[in-house]
Order: C-alpha cells, then sequence, then structure tokens
C-alpha cells in the first residue's frame, strides 16, 4: 500500500479526554472491554438484520450473521469479527474518532467520576468502543459497509492520533484486531473469552463462535411463556439488555393478543442515570417484530416521559419491513403506544398498592417522570395523578401520601385539595401558610420541589377536586368543616384584634408605605400566629411558580412576577403595636411596615433587596437596643 493513502488524524480534544479517564481510571475492570465490543458487534448485525428487510442487498447477502471470535495464544492477538452493517470511511472518523454526545466538560466531570464508582457505566456513556485500550497496546479495525463500497482500516494505539487507509477485499462487517498488552495477555485465552461471554453475552440474538464453537444459547426471552422463565434469567436478561450490574427495581412482562399482539418485557433500573449528569438519556426499549429488531432505543414506542424504563416490545402485526421513519407517524404504533403507557401506569399503580415502601422508592428515584408526564401526556393525566405522592400535614416526615389517601380523608363541604410549596417541611411548618389549615384541622400537602407547583398547575382537579395553592388570594378555608381543634390551640386565648377600622386604617397606611411593592393591603382572615403574609392575587401564579421562571430566566417574559397582595393579622401584638407606633413615630413605624412586608416575603420564599433590609434592620435594632 502507498504510504500516501495512509492518513493520520487526531481525536477531537473530548475523545482524547475520554481515553484517558478510560485508560487511566478504569483499568480495573477490564473484562468489559470485550462485553462492550461484542454488544457492538451485535447492534451492527441487528442493523443490518434490518436493512435487509428495508433495502435489496446486492452486496454478500449470503454472508450468515455472526459474531467470531478469535484467540492467538501466541501472538497475544484478540480478533472479534462480525458480519453486521459495517462503517464506511466517513462513519470510522465520526465514529471512532468523536464522541456523539457533543462532550461537554461536564459530562467528562461526570464520566470520570462515575466511573470511579463502577466501570460498567461507560456503556451507558456511548463510549464503550474506547475501553478497548485498558487493554490494548494497538487496535485495528477493518470495516466494509453493507453498501458495498470499499473498506478501510482504522488504527490507533490510543495516544492520540489514528490512521485511516483504505483496505481493499473485505467481507461485509467489521473485525477489530485487538494487540493486547503485556498485562492483559489474558485477553487471548478462549477461556478467558468464553467465561466473559457466558457472564455478559449469553442474549446476543446472534451466534457468537469463539475458535469456532457455538457459546450461546440465541433466545427472545420475551416470547417465551412467564412459568417457564426464572427470576434468574430475567435478571440477566436485564443485565444484558439494560447494560447493567445491579437487579432491576420492577419488571413487567406483559403480554396481549387482542386487540393488538403484544408481547413486552420492561425493566425499571435502581438508579435515574439523568440525575449522574448525563443529560437527558435515549429511551432505553427496542421495539421489535417477530424477534427481529426494528428501531434501537425507541422513540416512538413509548412516549419520552418512560425513557428510564429498559427492555423490549415485539408486536408482530407490524410490517416486517417498516422504515425508522415511516414508524414515526405509523397509526399501529400509536396504537401500541397508546396500549402500552396505559398497562405500564395500571402496573405502577398496582405495584403502588402491593408494596407501598418499594413504590417509595420508586418514586424517590424516577417521581421526577410520572411529573414530566404530568406536564406532557394530557391523554393520561388522571390515572397519572394517582401515581403522585407528596409530604404531607396528615403524614409524617418523609411519608408520603397519594392524591387519593388526601381525598378520601377529606371532610364534607371541602372542594379543593390543597398544598403549598417550600424548601422544606421545617420551614413550610413554621411558615404562614399553614396556620389556618392547622386550626381547622383541614390537610395540606407540602410541595417540596420547585417543579411541583408546575406539576399540579398542569393536573388542575383530581377527582373533581380542584387543586389550589395555600398562597392564594382568594383562599376560602370557611366551609371547610373543623374536624378537630389543634391540640392547645383553645388554651390560649386570642389576642383581642384591632377594630374594624383600626385595621382598615392601618391597611391604607401601609399600602401608601410600600406602593407598588404590593397591590393591596387587606385584613387576614386566616392568619393565627404569624403578623403577615404575601398571597398572590394571580391564581396560576404561585410563589414558586414565580421562583422557578426566575430561576430559568423567564420571568422577564411575563412581566415582574405575578401581583402580590400582604395580609395582616389583626389580632397580632406586633400589627397593633404597629397601628399606635404610627400615630406618635410615623417615620420608624414605616421602617417596621417594611420589614413586616421582607419578612413575609421571605416566608414566601421571594427574593427581598438584602442590603436595604440590612440597614434597616440595624435601624431598629439600634432602637430596640435602648436609646
Ligand atoms: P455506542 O455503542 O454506545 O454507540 P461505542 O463507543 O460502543 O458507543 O461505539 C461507537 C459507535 O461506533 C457505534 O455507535 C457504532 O456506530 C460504531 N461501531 C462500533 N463498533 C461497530 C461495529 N462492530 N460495527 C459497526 N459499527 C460499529
Ligand atoms: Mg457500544
Amino acid at each position: 500500500m502507498a504510504a500516501a493513502e495512509v492518513e493520520t488524524k487526531h481525536f477531537q480534544a473530548e475523545t482524547r479526554k475520554v481515553l484517558d479517564i478510560v485508560i487511566n481510571s478504569l483499568y480495573t475492570e477490564r473484562d468489559i472491554f470485550v462485553r462492550e465490543l461484542v454488544s457492538n458487534a451485535a447492534d451492527a448485525l441487528e442493523k443490518f438484520r434490518h436493512y435487509s428487510l428495508v433495502e435489496e442487498v446486492e452486496f454478500d447477502a449470503h454472508v450468515p450473521l455472526e459474531i467470531t471470535i478469535d484467540c492467538d495464544d501466541k501472538k497475544h492477538i484478540l480478533t472479534i469479527t462480525d458480519t453486521g452493517i459495517g462503517m464506511s470511511k466517513d462513519e470510522l472518523e465520526s465514529n471512532l474518532g468523536t464522541i456523539a454526545h457533543s462532550g461537554s466538560s461536564q459530562f467528562l466531570e461526570q464520566l470520570a467520576e462515575a466511573a470511579q464508582k463502577d466501570v460498567n457505566i461507560i456503556g451507558q456513556f456511548g463510549v464503550g468502543f474506547y475501553s478497548v485500550f485498558m487493554a490494548a497496546k494497538m487496535v485495528r479495525v477493518q470495516s466494509r459497509s453493507a453498501s458495498g463500497e470499499e473498506g478501510h482500516e482504522w488504527a490507533s494505539d490510543g495516544a492520540g492520533t489514528y490512521t485511516i487507509s483504505p483496505c481493499p477485499g473485505l467481507h461485509r462487517g467489521t473485525k477489530i484486531i485487538v494487540e493486547l498488552k503485556e498485562d492483559a495477555h489474558n485477553y487471548a485465552s478462549k477461556f478467558t473469552i468464553e467465561r466473559i461471554i457466558q457472564q455478559y453475552s449469553t442474549f446476543i440474538p446472534f451466534p457468537v463462535k469463539v475458535e469456532g464453537k457455538k457459546v450461546n444459547t440465541v433466545q427472545a426471552i420475551w416470547a417465551r411463556s412467564k412459568g417457564e422463565i426464572t427470576d434468574e434469567e430475567y435478571n440477566e436478561f436485564y443485565k444484558f439488555i439494560g447494560n447493567a450490574t445491579d437487579e432491576p427495581l420492577y419488571r413487567f412482562h406483559f403480554t396481549a393478543d387482542a386487540p393488538l399482539a403484544i408481547q413486552a418485557l420492561l425493566y425499571v433500573p435502581k438508579e435515574n442515570f439523568e440525575v449522574l449528569g448525563m443529560g437527558r438519556m435515549p429511551p432505553g426499549v427496542n421495539l421489535y417484530c417477530q424477534k427481529v429488531l426494528i428501531d434501537q432505543h425507541s422513540e416512538n414506542i413509548l412516549p419520552e416521559w418512560l425513557r428510564f424504563l429498559k427492555g423490549v416490545v415485539d408486536s408482530e402485526d407490524l410490517p416486517l419491513n417498516i422504515s425508522r421513519q415511516a414508524l414515526q407517524d405509523n397509526s399501529l404504533v400509536l396504537k401500541l403506544r397508546r396500549v402500552l403507557t396505559r398497562r405500564i401506569i395500571k402496573f405502577f399503580n398496582e405495584e403502588a398498592e402491593n408494596d407501598p415502601a418499594k413504590y417509595q422508592e420508586f418514586w424517590h428515584t424516577f417521581g421526577i417522570f410520572i411529573k414530566e408526564a404530568i406536564t406532557s401526556d394530557f391523554e393520561h393525566r388522571e390515572e397519572l395523578g394517582k401515581l403522585l405522592r407528596f409530604e404531607s400535614s396528615a403524614g409524617k416526615a418523609d411519608e408520603m401520601v397519594s392524591l387519593d389517601a388526601y381525598v378520601n380523608r377529606m371532610s364534607e363541604g371541602q372542594d379543593s385539595i390543597y398544598y403549598i410549596n417550600g424548601p422544606s417541611r421545617a420551614a413550610v411548618e413554621s411558615g404562614p401558610y399553614v396556620e389556618m389549615f392547622r386550626k381547622k384541622g383541614v390537610e395540606i400537602l407540602y410541595t417540596l420541589e420547585p417543579i411541583d407547583d408546575f406539576v399540579l398547575n398542569h393536573l388542575g382537579s383530581y377527582r373533581d377536586k380542584k387543586l389550589v395553592s395555600a398562597d392564594r388570594a382568594d383562599l376560602d378555608l370557611s366551609k371547610a368543616v373543623v374536624q378537630k381543634d389543634e391540640e392547645g390551640a383553645t388554651a390560649t386565648p386570642q389576642e383581642e384584634p384591632l377594630s374594624s377600622e383600626a385595621v382598615e386604617q392601618l391597611c391604607a397606611w401601609m399600602k401608601e408605605v410600600l406602593g407598588e411593592q404590593v397591590q393591596a393591603v387587606k385584613p387576614s382572615q386566616r392568619l393565627v400566629d404569624s403578623p403577615a403574609m404575601i398571597v398572590n392575587v394571580d391564581g396560576y401564579m404561585t410563589s414558586s411558580m414565580e421562583r422557578l421562571l426566575k430561576a430559568s430566566g423567564q420571568d422577564g417574559a411575563l412581566g415582574m412576577g405575578g401581583k402580590k397582595d400582604m395580609e395582616i393579622n389583626a389580632a397580632s401584638p406586633l400589627i397593633k403595636k404597629l397601628a399606635a407606633l404610627r400615630q406618635v413615630d410615623a417615620d420608624f413605624a414605616a421602617d417596621l411596615a417594611w420589614q413586616v412586608h421582607d419578612n413575609a416575603k421571605i416566608q414566601a420564599g421571594l427574593d427581598v433587596d438584602p442590603m436595604e433590609m440590612v440597614r434597616r434592620n440595624y435601624r431598629i435594632l439600634e432602637r430596640a437596643a435602648g436609646e
């Protein structure tokens, strides 16, 4: 071969970093590189099988679909060959020289961190190929695309560059020739390789031959009847399909004949990989038709919010030769998706009933996806609402209750489900918004995540009960029947409130002092102990929604937040003293009015001007310390 034909290229900067991480921090569990290469070979075979159904195959059509592994114990070379889809020159470069993940630096950090905890995770990061450099001093990838175009060889020692050169005379598919490092010679032993295949790759749906001997049994576990499959087989399949090392949290094997033929085997992992900083993960369910893979990581077979599921859906009703594009708006796929979504939601509801503690574990890890579903999947909103869990004034700390439990406990006359957002249970319980609920014995949900109010706002109502945030200005608890008086609540006699005339005057004066900060200052019907609170005039705009919009930089788009009223408590000693003070020292009283307002804003989780507040606070303290 003429030297001019060999092109030397540099790895993309991110790829070099990944290589660094893989080579230097992952050396502890080298076995996984074999699994990654074999799984890439299997993917390539699946891709070819589908390609051959959609396109006319003219080149190498007769070559059987299989993976062949050769071990050269003397030269210390491991060779993995597949007869799959292959790669063109461009594909060799883009697939093996760059990282699809767009390689943000955050991604790399997370990869490094995750890899230290569990190497097996790198398959999940879509960088499995590079693991070969844990064991290789030199790797050659010879590949010829199924299109028939002449093949090329990609070669690299993993140090920073790779070469690409023409490689004529190849069959369809890919041959990976791994020259092993000195301390990795054991990977040229057929016993080692057989053991690894048995451990990780038994479910590969193509023959895997080691030194000419087939080492796996080809089977589609989802098509077998439930009674025949052992827990162990189910778990092994999960590890295979989910690229996992642990066991799944839930497993759901579902078959139906009518109205559609469906065989689905789905798993919920134990971990949510999105919180590991990997960004949005691709869907984890593959779509098959009669055991032939037609859409890997299918975007179509399930709604996006179910992307955390791993597994397989097989339907023989689908046309075998359907192209990936055609799946997108295929009415049969839409139907399948609807049936499956409904069954999966039902499954979660059943699990929640059968084992609430386990469901709580699920909720902690994957509740965020259910919340996402409520904001995106209108068709199933009511059933999805059933899956929600929140802390509640009726439950203990960390105990989660469902909307059903809440509604079942509601007393007659209560027509709404109430909730209040806050950073923690303790913060909510010491704030002003729950005072009247506590006094009246009306249950209130604590929404402790910033996204929660947005979700409940989308849900709107549940079992015909409106969902209402307790920081709404028009909240009316007068119809809610008093179930019990909080223990001891009646023991402390309420202060005599200001006369209604005095309150009206105080409100008018405070509004004047606060100006545009509030729309109105009003006497409160629901404060018990706190002097004041901020309430929202626009029903949809709760304080937590406002924080959320602000955090996402969208507050400007909606004008500066929702309109607010301040309610004051006419029975509060502080408010009563303020009414008297303003007659004798209006300036100082104005300082107090502002401080009361800022305190109420802080309790609502809203921002105040900290500099101004500190200055004012010192003026007040100076007085309190004595003239
Ligand atoms: P992933 O498999 O998660 O995409 P990898 O790093 O394992 O990530 O592989 C990168 C890409 O290289 C694959 O997506 C595929 O396009 C290509 N590739 C790797 N091995 C093969 C193979 N044996 N045949 C065809 N393409 C391959
Ligand atoms: Mg891979």
